[in-house]
């Protein structure tokens, strides 16, 4: 973690940690701390506690917690290093240049920035493309019938691809090798002949950009019967279609602001959607989410609305990904386009027949995703046994997926009243699922914060803050073994080690070294109303343990005097009992 004197501690020590997670989070302001919607779990009221003073945040929800860096990392799921540079960049300061860590590291990297400005090349030859050529215009004349103007051409970058086969090639071949063309995904090989040419011949280019704007890749689409319709970059150094949703990189504010996306399938789609004026849509391009997808989008927001394709394969497309999403607790609506006259409407055809006020409007209205899923069970045969089990069978795995035991109850009921089953006979069905889940997810660890006892709590405190006395009380815990036993102990053996050594104690650092249900306590007992301590009050906390460990201590010599040792030992014993008695009672 942050080293005393690195740059990672500098910038933590100039970072606000209210300012950097209040542009991920609505804070509000309540006594000392700042609260909010916590953005690691669902919730409705705030439990999300950030403080100023000791610079870390707690969600007495989820019990996530921890520093600025903690921070950062969930939310970008980023590693340490990264954080730190984000955060550095928020505050505005001047981040070191990291070292390359080995020459073939700084070989790749130098690749990549090359595929990257290849493809920049590229965007600048398709789009000259449809401005300058007879082909180009053409295609322009394509783009302009599905509704798409100047504008919006300009907007998205949209280009054309020339038919020759080699026109890029002998753009970009005086200035790339061979090796690196092929590497681009631009350029293809033919196989037996080694012979290179353009892969995209005769399409409009769409450029696909990765979340942090730089172009990666292309989409690609045929402007006449050429087959495939859509053709898209291969996996190449820089591009990998299951980390790469398209309209990342301008959807990210608009996801962030509004807390949901729009998720759907094509490039054509998104770009509909977008010129709207609603920012933040994505597409997954063609294939059904990844999940590496997910967890880009799981960075903006954990709401989102899927509009595919109402074909059979954008239905199976949204239901899989409904299951990706879920396993990710992602909270989902479904829209399921109505037709526009007798044809099925994608968001593109949608959106030119019936306007952008009328999308919006359903948009607002989609059904959460149970809904959707009952009415495509309710279109199965349920006249019969046989297809009621079916239709069962095909809404039983979403359900499950419900990690919520009261909302996956709430849904048992609805699918019963609306599929007319009997309800016991379903809900059987549910609780075996459920049960099926339990075995593989693991269940996460309850909260224990009102476990340990107000003293216990009290001076984990005082070990965490007492600036002017906890190496001494921690001396007193230490050699009198006075939280030995303890449901805290292992809190306690990690703050008095971290008090013992002089330098101050970071609680988010404790914490990191404890197990999640320990160091879910030590952040509770953090944010807990608490007065100044006072050296008095550690006494007499410590006096509480003290008496405490004698009433054990006594206990356990009863038990050996019952067991009635020979005569030298029991002798022992009762001299101790005596001992331990005086102290209990002098304690009263
Ligand atoms: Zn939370």
């Amino acid at each position: 973690m942050a080293e005393a004197g690195s740059f990672a501690e500098k910038v933590k020590q100039q970072a606000d940690i209210v300012r950097v997670v209040g542009e991920y989070v609505r804070l509000k302001k309540t006594g000392k701390d700042f609260s909010g919607l916590c953005p690691f779990h669902q919730e409705k009221t705030p439990s999300f506690t950030v403080s100023p003073i000791k610079q870390i945040f707690y969600c007495f929800g989820c019990g996530k917690g921890g520093d600025v860096y903690n921070f950062v990392m969930d939310m970008e799921k980023c590693e340490f290093p990264e954080a730190v540079k984000v955060v550095a960049e928020k505050c505005g300061i001047a981040v070191p240049r990291q070292k390359e860590r080995s020459p073939e590291e700084r070989k790749e990297n130098q690749q990549r920035s090359v595929l990257v400005e290849m493809h920049r090349e590229a965007q600048t030859f398709f789009v000259k493309q449809l401005e300058g050529t007879l082909e180009g215009k053409a295609a322009r004349a394509y783009l302009e019938d599905r509704g798409l103007d100047k504008d919006t051409i300009m907007r998205f970058g949209i280009g054309y691809a020339p038919s020759g086969g080699d026109a890029l090639l002998r753009h970009l071949k005086n200035k790339y090798s061979e090796k690196l063309l092929g590497e681009s995904g631009l350029i293809s090989r033919d196989q037996s002949a080694g012979r290179l040419f353009d892969r995209f011949r005769r399409r409009v280019t769409f450029p696909i950009s990765n979340e942090s704007g730089k172009m990666v890749a292309f989409g690609a689409r045929a402007l006449g019967d050429d087959m495939p319709k859509y053709l898209n970059s291969p996996e190449t150094p820089i591009y990998s279609k299951s980390n790469v949703l398209y309209h990342m990189d301008r959807a990210k504010e608009g996801i962030r602001r509004q807390d949901f996306a729009i998720l759907v399938e094509g490039y054509m789609d998104a770009i509909a959607v977008a010129r709207t004026g609603i920012s933040n849509v994505v597409a997954s391009c063609g294939t059904s989410l990844a999940e590496p997808q997910i967890k880009l989008l799981g960075r903006f927001t954990r709401r989102v609305i899927v509009n595919y394709d109402p074909d059979t394969a954008g239905q199976t497309a949204t239901e899989r990904s409904l299951a990706l999403l879920l396993e990710q607790d992602f909270e989902v609506r479904v829209l399921a386009l109505p037709p526009v006259g007798n044809k099925k409407a994608d968001p593109d055809l949608f959106i030119r027949e019936m306007g952008a006020d009328a999308y919006l409007k359903l948009l607002k209205e989609a059904p959460p995703y149970v809904d959707y899923l009952i009415a495509r069970a309710r279109q199965m045969d349920l006249t019969t046994g046989e297809g009621k089990l079916r239709a069962v069978n095909f809404l039983l795995p979403y359900v499950q997926k419900i990690p919520n035991r009261i909302l996956r109850s709430e849904w048992a009921t609805r699918i019963a009243q609306q599929l007319r089953l009997d309800e016991p006979v379903l809900r059987a069905a549910l609780s075996k699922a459920a049960a099926d889940r339990r075995s593989e997810v693991k269940t996460q660890p309850e909260l224990v914060g009102r476990a340990a006892k107000p003293v216990e709590r009290r001076l984990i405190r005082m070990l965490a803050e007492a600036e002017g006395f906890r190496r001494e009380l921690a001396n007193h815990l230490q050699n009198a073994r006075l939280y030995q036993g303890l449901e805290t102990e292992k809190i306690f053996a990690a703050l008095v080690i971290a008090s013992l050594s002089g330098q101050p104690v970071q609680a988010t650092e404790v914490g990191a070294l404890l197990e999640d249900r320990d160091r879910r306590l030590l952040f509770e007992i953090m944010f807990e109303e608490a007065n100044e301590p006072t050296w008095e009050e550690a006494m007499s906390c410590v006096e509480a343990l003290q008496h405490r460990q004698a009433v054990q201590e006594l206990a356990d010599v009863q038990r050996s005097i019952e067991a009635n040792p020979p005569g030298q030992e029991m002798r022992g014993l009762l001299e101790k009992k005596q001992e331990l008695m005086r102290r209990l009672a002098a304690a009263r």
